[in-house]
């Protein structure tokens, strides 16, 4: 947790030399606690309050990444408890578990088609992030093989799982492009898995049944020699993981629980009943609060609503998603075609798109800058007005690209009809639909 300024003087040497260009030491310690000035300017701080105010200064939830061959995740780094006091910056990663003892055909078919499964979603490309191979038969020749048959066929991070450190470094070594996460140590098996994770630099998850426990093997892990650790609080079902990760969470942030600053794993399989269930239990992760979130099941109906629901989580509702823009071409279209204007917030502009695609005629898209706000949004903010219409027909070209006068503005600002012909002399505005899934058929009459 950050320190006041006071808390920073009293670890001072309070002798107000001014060698740090502050009067005072207290002047000095306000500007650290307001991050506007360097602990280094000081050259007499001892090295026991050096080490407590850069413990204080590290952030309350570390950052672990875990990668392979470019690809990688991190999760930690928050901040707040809740997405409207600020923002969640890192995405939790999603992972799909495999096991030793499935056959290897069906690991290597399931690691790629996660490998292959993409999701378009207002331009941006959606995926999950790799694979966790599980040692069921803790056989290190059997572990090995799966991994690789994961490793050939996906690109993605990799959770290695297994309770014996000595078939999880078989694994390890099967990948070596990889920095995956060891999962996981436990009161029976720490010092081993510590000394895994110590020996080849990686983040080890411990597992407890109580805070108490966990807090315990954290620290036990730390003092081992591993830094990166990941939480896996094990209670898997709704609530009791619902309330186990709220706490934990709060620990980090309000209380400076350093023991508890870390991200968390959950396996959503080992309590869902049903696919549907563990889709459910995935999103509840997501929300709150899971840095590495392993399935046991994959398929396109599962995955589509929980990367949707990711990226919405995890993007900063001050900086709406947008589109550049532009005049846009759809379905190939020719001087007659018509010109209709929306804003470039990204799911205005791509369910007008989207519409427009699926009807099948050719139509001029013009995405006036509305600075990323949806059509009603800007126009109440002053962004989506006749200037900025016209403004945006004359920058992009588009009297050049269409041989009739004419401009389609959405329904739900017809009141900027009058405006608007007075900016474009010669033009005619018409009145689209109010919502875009009736543009078709109002394209359809209008042709
Ligand atoms: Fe105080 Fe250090 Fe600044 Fe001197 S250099 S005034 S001891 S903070």
């Amino acid at each position: 947790m950050a320190l006041t300024g006071l808390q920073i003087y009293k670890l001072l040497p309070q002798t107000n030399c001014k060698e740090c260009n502050f009067p005072t030491c207290l002047a000095f310690a306000m500007k650290l606690a307001a991050k506007q000035a360097e602990l280094s300017s000081c050259p007499y701080v001892s090295e026991q309050a050096k080490t407590q105010l850069e413990a204080a200064a590290a952030p309350p939830v570390r950052l672990i990444t875990v990668s392979r061959n470019g690809n990688q995740i991190a999760a930690g780094n928050e901040t707040v408890l809740f997405r409207h006091e600020k923002t969640f910056y890192h995405q939790p990663g999603l992972f799909v578990r495999v096991r030793d003892s499935q056959p290897l055909d069906r690991v290597q078919a399931l690691a790629a088609q996660v490998d292959a499964y993409r999701v378009d979603y207002v331009g941006l490309d959606l995926s999950f992030d790799g694979m966790a191979v599980q040692s069921d038969t803790r056989d290190p020749a059997q572990f090995k093989q799966c991994v690789e048959a994961v490793t050939a066929a996906n690109h993605g991070p990799l959770i290695l799982v297994g309770d014996d450190a000595a078939v999880l470094e078989a694994g390890l070594l099967a990948a070596p492009d990889a920095k995956p996460l060891l999962a996981g140590a436990d009161a029976g098996n720490w010092e081993a898995m510590a000394a895994l994770a110590k020996k080849y630099h990686l983040p080890l998850s411990v597992r407890g049944a109580t805070l108490d426990e966990l807090a315990h093997l954290s620290t036990q892990v730390q003092a081992a020699g591993v830094q990166d650790v990941v939480l896996d609080l094990n209670s898997r079902d709704f609530g009791n993981s619902l309330a186990g990760m709220t706490q934990v969470r709060r620990l980090a942030l309000k209380h400076g629980k350093r023991e508890l600053g870390f991200p968390l794993i959950t396996f959503t399989g080992e309590s869902a009943g049903s696919p549907e269930d563990e889709a459910a239990l995935a999103g509840q992760h997501i929300a709150k609060y899971g840095g590495f979130v392993v399935l046991d099941q994959f398929s396109p109906a599962l995955a589509y609503p929980l990367l949707v629901l990711r990226q919405n989580i995890f993007t900063d509702p001050q900086k709406p998603i947008q589109v550049q823009p532009a005049l846009y071409a759809i379905n190939d279209p020719g001087p007659d075609s018509p010109l209709m204007v929306t804003t470039n917030f990204s799911i205005t502009y791509f369910s007008v798109a989207n519409e427009i695609d699926g009807s099948g005629i050719p139509g001029w898209l013009l995405v006036a800058d509305a600075e990323g706000m949806s059509v009603l949004t800007a126009w109440a903010a002053g962004k989506f007005d006749a200037t900025t219409i016209a403004k945006g027909v004359k920058t992009t070209d588009a009297a050049n690209k269409v041989a009739h006068r004419k401009l389609i503005i959405p329904g739900q600002v017809a009141v900027l009809s009058g405006e608007l012909e007075e900016e474009l002399p010669g033009w005619e505005i018409q009145v689209g639909p109010r919502e875009a899934v009736d543009l078709p058929g109002y394209l359809k009459v209008m042709a």
